[in-house]
């Protein structure tokens, strides 16, 4: 039997770019040569998101729809396109074109030749803000120094999974998903596809600061668990600073009169937080406990289409 391959494609909010993006993608995956679908994921829309994919999904017997009930975010709209997919090869992709639908004829061609992940490296990032990819610079390095798990540089979810690491994805059931870091986790034999990443064909991104934020944490909270590490060697060096302070403080107000009081409150101050911050970081993981503990589905699908 023919192998088949499926793409998964989240949307929020994509009125402006679904109609073209489809089109393109549509081109792209008919001439692979392999039969497809196409999973359409929207992720909670509040524009006509559902109407086009839904029409999409009538008009084509290779799109099928799913819609959530609310806007669960990106990492989720994936992951539910991917219990979903019934390919030999799983394929996640973004719906604003800047993964050019076109590359995944290369992986395509990684996966023939052995590749269980063949992920997307991007070579060049066309229409990004310098600030977007210096912090996107720090992050990565940050992350791979606390993760035990390293994610390659300059990648992002667009990727091809063979299905044995797809399965092995639907196991991994933990509520706050940073995909990249967990197809790291997960091993296989990765193999780099390079590409030029596009600017975003129509709209404005979907990803605001707070969610950007909230993956960022998600990396690093979710693959390593260094930063309590980090709170213990802290907790020491402010009690070594502390102790010479201490001795500054006797010393200096007995030579200038200075009330030595006064640098108490600075060091009591500080030390506060010290404590708050490192709270931060415990209430993460806590937090993190708490969302498995409820054990709640991951997401809700309110409608299908085929
Ligand atoms: N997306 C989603 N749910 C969200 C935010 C984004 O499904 O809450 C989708 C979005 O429609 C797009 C992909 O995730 O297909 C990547 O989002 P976006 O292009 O806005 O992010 P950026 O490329 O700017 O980082
Ligand atoms: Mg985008």
């Amino acid at each position: 039997m023919e192998k088949l391959l499926s793409l998964v494609v989240p949307a929020f909010n994509e009125e402006e770019a679904m109609e073209q993006s489809f089109e393109r993608t549509y081109r792209a995956m008919s001439s692979i040569g392999y039969p497809f679908e196409i999973i359409y994921i929207d992720d909670g829309s509040r524009d006509r998101t559902w109407e086009i994919i839904s029409r999409l999904a009538r008009e084509h017997e290779e799109v099928k729809a799913l819609r959530f009930s609310r806007n669960f975010g990106h990492q989720l709209a994936v992951t539910a396109g991917m219990d979903e997919a019934k390919g030999d090869a799983v394929i996640i992709m973004d719906a604003d074109l800047q993964d050019p639908p076109e590359v995944i004829a290369d992986m395509v061609k990684a996966w023939e030749q052995g590749a269980d992940i063949a992920y997307g490296k991007r070579m060049h990032r066309k229409g990004e803000t310098a600030a977007k990819k210096f912090t996107a610079w720090c992050y990565y390095r940050l992350l791979n120094f606390m993760s035990a798990y390293p994610i390659p540089l300059d990648t992002g979810d667009f990727r091809l999974l063979d299905k044995a690491v797809a399965d092995e994805f639907k196991v991994l059931r933990e509520h706050n998903r940073f995909l990249r870091g967990m197809s790291a986790w997960l091993g296989y034999n990765a193999v780099p596809v390079e590409y030029v990443r596009e600017e975003r064909c129509a709209g404005k991104t979907k990803y605001t600061l707070k969610k950007m934020l909230r993956l960022a944490a998600d990396g690093i909270f979710g693959f390593s668990s260094k930063p309590l590490t980090l709170i213990g060697w802290t907790g020491m060096a402010v009690v070594c600073i502390a102790l010479l302070g201490l001795m500054a403080t006797i010393v200096c107000s007995a030579v200038t009169g200075v009330p030595g009081w006064l640098w108490a409150v600075c060091g009591l101050v500080l030390l506060d937080g010290v404590i708050l911050c490192a709270m931060g970081v415990q209430g993460a993981y806590t937090q993190r406990i708490y969302d498995e503990v409820k054990g709640r589905p991951l997401y809700i699908i309110k409608e299908k289409q085929n």
